[in-house]
């Protein structure tokens, strides 16, 4: 945790569920906010639930995020969905650069800075992930791979925005491994110490989330470690218990 930062809790749905599934998981988390207490809550559904998503909240008890958004802010453009198209759907949030639209759509820190700049301007805050595959932790990359991303997929006004950045090793994910605890601590404290340089202003508060393999039996100790403000969550964000069990585990 980091002084004065409220965590945030993240859960994405990736392109899983039927809309009656959103739905029904959307009201399952509502229906259990009153056991979390010490963090936000942000659930990012496909596209075509966002809708069904943010009426099941209220439109405001938890907030919504994209998975993803075009650079561009509006045009000839098939397939693709604006940030101003998400805020107008109730999205407060949008994940960006996540390691399978990097590795699987061939997404570069320049296309990520140009979507992040465009999430600011239509007031949506970008959630930008970085993280290292397990060749570039094994051959000692991690760090100065994880700063690259950094230094080239966050905009000016990122801080100002609220940006938040999610540290998410790509071997990590959806695979129950997770980095030892001290080098999460190392990749977080080296995380704050980019974004204080570049950004003197606000870089020292905002969020830092760590992703990959978050579950009910780890939460607690992971959120309890220095420049950890929060997690994004995949797998165990498709079971309300359990997204609701890692928002609780955050300490008091
Ligand atoms: C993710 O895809 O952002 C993620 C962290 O997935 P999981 O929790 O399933 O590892």
């Amino acid at each position: 945790m980091t002084p004065g930062v409220r965590p945030l809790i993240a859960g994405n749905w990736k392109m899983n569920g039927t809309l009656r599934e959103a739905a029904a998981l959307a009201e399952g988390v509502r229906a259990g906010l009153e056991g979390v207490r010490g963090a936000d809550l942000l659930i990012c559904p496909p596209f075509v639930h966002l809708h069904v998503a943010a009426a099941s909240m209220g439109w405001k008890a938890v907030a919504i995020g994209g998975q993803d958004c075009a650079a561009e802010p509006n045009g000839a453009h098939t397939g693709d969905v604006s940030a101003a198209m998400l805020s107008d759907a109730g999205c407060a949030f949008v994940i960006l650069g996540h390691s399978e639209r990097r590795a699987d759509r061939g997404e570069t820190d320049v296309l990520v800075k140009a979507k992040a700049g465009a999430a600011i301007e239509a007031g949506l805050i970008p959630v930008v992930c970085v993280g290292e595959t397990e060749a570039q932790r094994d051959s000692g990359e991690a760090e100065a791979v994880v700063a690259a991303q950094i230094a080239g997929s966050l905009p000016e006004g990122f801080t100002e925005a609220k940006g938040v950045v999610a540290y998410e090793p790509v071997w990590a994910i959806g695979t129950g491994r997770t980095p030892t605890e001290g080098d999460i601590v190392a990749m977080h404290a080296r995380m704050r110490a980019e974004l204080v340089a570049r950004f003197p202003g606000q870089g020292g508060t905002t969020r830092l989330l760590y992703g990959g393999s978050v579950k009910p039996s780890n939460a607690a100790s992971i959120l309890a470690l220095a420049n950890v403000d929060g997690a994004l969550v995949g797998g165990a964000s498709l079971k309300a218990a359990d997204f609701l069990a890692i928002a609780a585990a955050v300490p008091a």
